[in-house]
């Protein structure tokens, strides 16, 4: 099909009055031939930027995209509207795979969804040969991505078709948009000619709340039960157990949950799946395996009953709610336990050093905003990039803002402890060792480095190790320490010096220090 208009495209194909936010400009550029890179929240309307190029531009548009399970899916969504689609995967029988492969070499196909190994496979990249090719659209990019947390090694090879392939344009979406990810999509599969097109992220109709984990089924019940009874939800969970026993959980509790993890059989998936898409008010507990791709306009609320692994994957989660627009909630209980464990699987998980200072750093900075003392929806924007100063005022922190406690003091103490023990005896300590500095307590390892001598020794018993822990995440989480090396040394940062010199003031929620209270005053 040629239609020269992507606005009668949108009309006559896809039943859209008119485009939304890029899409217009989107569609254009990569008609015309050029290259783009789209960064757009996850309902932010990314398929129509490649499908009605595919269709305006002569040849066949060809998709990557991760997810043989869903590409079937698109595949049929596109045909019901009249595309002709189809999928090339692993997963086909042979003679499935020749018919798909005759209609492309015809000239039959509008589009072709293709997983990214299909194209080291032998004969496809000679097959691609013997069709003629309107575009590459390269979609969930950020796989591309080594650090990040949906990294797929095959992504990597997808750079080479900027070599192969040079007069074909590449369109490289995703909704994860870090500025360090953004530079990885360019850099490795060669886009650096590519437009640009950056949509805000701001998602307003989605309500952000955290709060601290207790009894987290019960919370999670009582969030369901009261505030989206009937309605339709996500509940991520980390773990394949923890996915069985909360859906069960919910099911007791009379929620019509089912489970989803990639450890059920195949027809046990699907049927949650489509419960999900097609009936009202089904709630979905599923590990991070469920939901890339999944659109269901009326999803009112996700929740996380564990501690995501990044901001950008909590983002993209919590994005799967309210894709119609309408008010729904991302809800979070989040425990000090959450952040011990993940910390001990990154360290205990082998990886190189660089790869696990980059996945602390994301855990920090996943910490840094389950305590953050300010408006949830700025902290998220200004980490994919946005500026914007003023608060929401919807979420929880804008609507019910939590009572705060003045930690400089006890900051003040402990950063001049670090500064000291390393000026005094020119090393440096890991969290462990300062607050027995700070609490005056002499283990071996104390007392040899004569660490009682030092004038900081035991100004901080007021405080107990869990407080002092928790102040010491703090500190990490809002960038006032690093944390370096593979015995997690502390070193001030630039910004932790305004702070001694009582230029800064720092506040935690006060919530943290309680909870840490109890259990620490003993001891660890
Ligand atoms: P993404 O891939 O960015 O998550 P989709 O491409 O799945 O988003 O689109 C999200 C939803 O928005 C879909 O239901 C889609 O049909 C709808 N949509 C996309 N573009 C438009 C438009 N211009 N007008 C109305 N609805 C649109
Ligand atoms: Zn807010």
């Amino acid at each position: 099909m040629i239609a020269a208009d992507p606005g009668r495209v949108l009309a006559e194909v896809f039943g859209y009055d008119s485009f939304r936010g890029e899409q217009e400009a989107i569609v254009r550029h990569v008609i015309a031939g050029g290259d783009a890179v789209v960064l757009m929240p996850t309902g932010g309307g990314k398929s129509i930027c490649y499908q009605i190029p595919a269709l305006c531009r002569e040849g066949t548009g060809i998709v990557l995209s991760p997810l043989v399970a869903l590409m079937h899916d698109q595949v049929a969504a596109l045909r019901l509207v009249g595309v002709r689609a189809a999928a090339l995967n692993s997963a086909m029988d042979p003679a499935e795979r020749q018919r798909v492969a005759a209609a492309y070499r015809a000239g039959e196909l509008d589009v072709l969804y293709l997983a990214p190994e299909r194209l080291s496979a032998p004969g496809t990249v000679e097959l691609l040969d013997e069709g003629r090719i309107a575009l590459f659209a390269i979609d969930e990019a950020h796989c591309v991505s080594q650090w990040g947390h949906d990294f797929r090694p095959d992504y990597l090879r997808l750079g080479a078709l900027a070599e192969r392939w040079p007069e074909v344009p590449r369109i490289a979406l995703t909704a994860t948009a870090t500025p360090e990810t953004h530079r990885e999509i360019t850099e490795r599969l060669h886009l650096e000619r590519a437009r640009h097109f950056v949509s805000s992220f701001d998602r307003p109709n989605i309500r952000y709340r955290i709060e601290p984990k207790g009894q987290v089924r019960k919370q999670l019940i009582d969030f369901i039960r009261g505030e989206h009874s009937g309605e339709a939800g996500i509940v991520y969970a980390l773990s394949r157990k923890r996915v069985e026993q909360t859906a069960a959980a919910l099911r007791d509790a009379g929620i019509d949950a089912v489970a989803y993890h990639a450890g059920l059989p195949a027809e046990e998936r699907l049927e949650a799946q489509t419960r999900f898409l097609r009936e009202d008010g089904v709630v979905v507990v599923a590990t991070i395996a469920f939901g890339m791709g999944i659109d269901k306009p009326d999803v009112r609320f996700v929740a996380h009953i564990d501690l995501p692994k990044s901001v950008e994957g909590y983002y993209q989660e919590t994005g799967r709610a309210g894709r119609d627009g309408l008010p729904s909630e991302a809800w979070m209980a989040y425990g000090l336990a959450d952040v011990v464990q993940q910390r001990q699987f990154i360290e205990g998980g082998g990886g190189d050093q660089a790869a696990q200072a980059s996945q602390l750093r994301h855990l920090n900075q996943m910490l840094a905003l389950c305590e953050s003392t300010s408006c949830r929806r700025v902290f998220l924007l200004r980490y994919f990039g946005e500026s914007r100063e003023e608060a929401c005022g919807n979420c929880d922190v804008c609507l019910n803002p939590p009572r705060l406690w003045d930690a400089t003091v006890p900051a003040q103490k402990l950063l001049s402890t670090i500064i000291r023990t390393g000026r005094e005896r020119g090393r440096t300590y890991a969290a462990g060792q300062h607050i027995d500095v700070l609490r005056g307590v002499g283990s071996e390892r104390v007392t040899q480095m004569r660490l009682d001598e030092l004038s900081t020794w035991g100004i901080g018993t007021d405080l107990s190790v869990q407080q002092w822990r928790g102040i010491v995440r703090h500190l990490l989480a809002t960038g006032l320490l690093e944390s370096q090396g593979e015995y997690g040394v502390l070193v001030p940062t630039e910004a932790a010096n305004a702070v001694l010199r009582g230029q800064a003031e720092v506040h935690m929620r006060e919530e943290v220090l309680q909870r840490a209270g109890g259990r620490g005053a003993r001891g660890e």
